[in-house]
């Protein structure tokens, strides 16, 4: 039983069983088996013996001093990220197979992000002995969920302790034709500005945690019911990188001028691909797709919808533009939204509000909305 942390009892309503590494500790009945006890070798023999290689262009995966892969005549592409406890995850909420299934979609999303394919990972991790080997075996249970699922080898990694808290970075590989690669500095005057899916999500699910761990330090007997916002935690606690963007896009035959994907918030990614493609752009706001429990969560809180999605961040989406003539193509498309469209840098860059008024748009990242 879990009930000593409210997030171990909600998750089983909202999203499925998973421990927190909170609820794993606090739960005498969960075995706890010592690092110490298996030593580094075992350790990594343990987590990577279930990693079943798919693609051929892996050589040699886990195993030996590094990996080998061939992509023939293939660009390829390699990305990485780090995440750090209390930076980027908060144990006390975050179950541990969520934050692998996570580490691994933040990647993948930069993959796709280029039009590549993703195909190989490493996993690198530093650990305390805080964590008993059940904890790591539960993030690793996201990590190959995630593998299985997106299809990617996980070909190697490092082990290494940890005084402090947990670290988690993950490489991606991945590949593509010279031509088929997207670029930030691609876009171009008249295209069409288009995103993949909700905005705004993640960032509210974030807040919701945040709450109800306040809540539970409150009072630990409180049984919160969230059922309301499983969209929204969901959203952040287990993100999905768009694969499927990137595979209905070649399949409508529509290759982006310029993309990138959304880990900051829109208005921060907007600016970016028009730094870098030397343009500007009018974003409609009446146009940014919001799921309607966002909407309503913003009144609750008493957060403007527009600013959530423009800052709030970790939605994974897809923000690319595409040539007009390519509009429609796309248009009948539910999972695409044309949000606006470019036009040349001394128009700056310009958030079209419903009153039908013009602001500059600002990079705030998420910060300033937290107040
Ligand atoms: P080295 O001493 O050369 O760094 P290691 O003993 O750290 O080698 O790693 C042995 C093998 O296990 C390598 O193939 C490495 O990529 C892989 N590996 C190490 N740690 C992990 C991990 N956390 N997840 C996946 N693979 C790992
Ligand atoms: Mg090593």
């Amino acid at each position: 039983m879990l009930k000593s942390r409210f997030f171990g009892i909600f998750l089983c309503h909202t999203i499925s069983l998973l421990p927190t590494f909170a609820g794993m500790i606090e739960d005498k009945n969960t075995p706890r088996t010592s690092l110490a006890e298996l030593g580094e070798f075992g350790l990594i023999d343990h987590l990577s013996k279930h990693f079943e290689i798919i693609h051929e262009s892996t050589i040699r995966g886990i195993g030996d001093d590094a990996a080998v892969l061939d992509f023939k005549d293939k660009k390829c592409v390699l990305t990485t990220d780090l995440l750090i406890e209390g930076v980027h995850f908060d144990l006390s909420y975050v179950p541990l197979k969520h934050l692998g299934y996570k580490a691994v979609m933040v990647n993948l999303s930069d993959v796709y992000a280029m039009n590549a394919t993703a195909t190989q990972i490493t996993v690198s991790i530093a650990v305390s002995n805080r964590f008993p080997l059940e904890a790591l075996e539960e993030l690793y249970a996201g990590i190959q969920t995630a593998a299985k699922i997106y299809k990617i080898d996980v070909v190697g990694g490092d082990t290494t302790s940890s005084t402090t808290g947990l670290m988690i970075s993950v490489t991606a590989v991945g590949y593509a034709n010279g031509d088929d690669l997207v670029y930030r500095d691609g876009a171009k005057e008249n295209d069409l500005l288009v995103v993949s899916g909700d905005l705004g999500a993640a960032y509210l699910g974030l807040q919701i945690l945040e709450r109800e761990k306040q809540v539970y330090k409150a009072n630990p007997n409180s049984q919160p019911d969230l059922d309301q916002y499983s969209y929204l935690i969901e959203r952040q606690l287990k993100p999905e990188a768009r694969k499927d963007i990137v595979e209905l896009l070649k399949a409508l035959e529509v290759k982006p001028t310029s993309m990138i994907d959304i880990s900051d918030g829109l208005s921060s990614e907007v600016i970016h691909l028009c730094t870098k493609s030397e343009v500007g752009v009018h974003l409609y706001e009446e146009k940014i797709p919001l799921d309607p429990v966002v909407i309503s969560t913003c009144e609750e809180f008493k957060l403007n919808s527009t600013t959530v999605a423009l800052s709030g961040g970790e939605d994974y989406e897809l923000l690319f533009t595409i040539k007009q003539e390519d509009f429609p193509k796309i248009k009948a498309n539910p999972n695409l939204t044309v949000i606006g469209h470019i036009t040349d840098k001394k128009s700056g860059m310009g958030l079209i509000t419903r009153a039908n008024e013009k602001i500059q748009l600002t990079a705030q990242g998420w910060n300033p909305i937290k107040e």
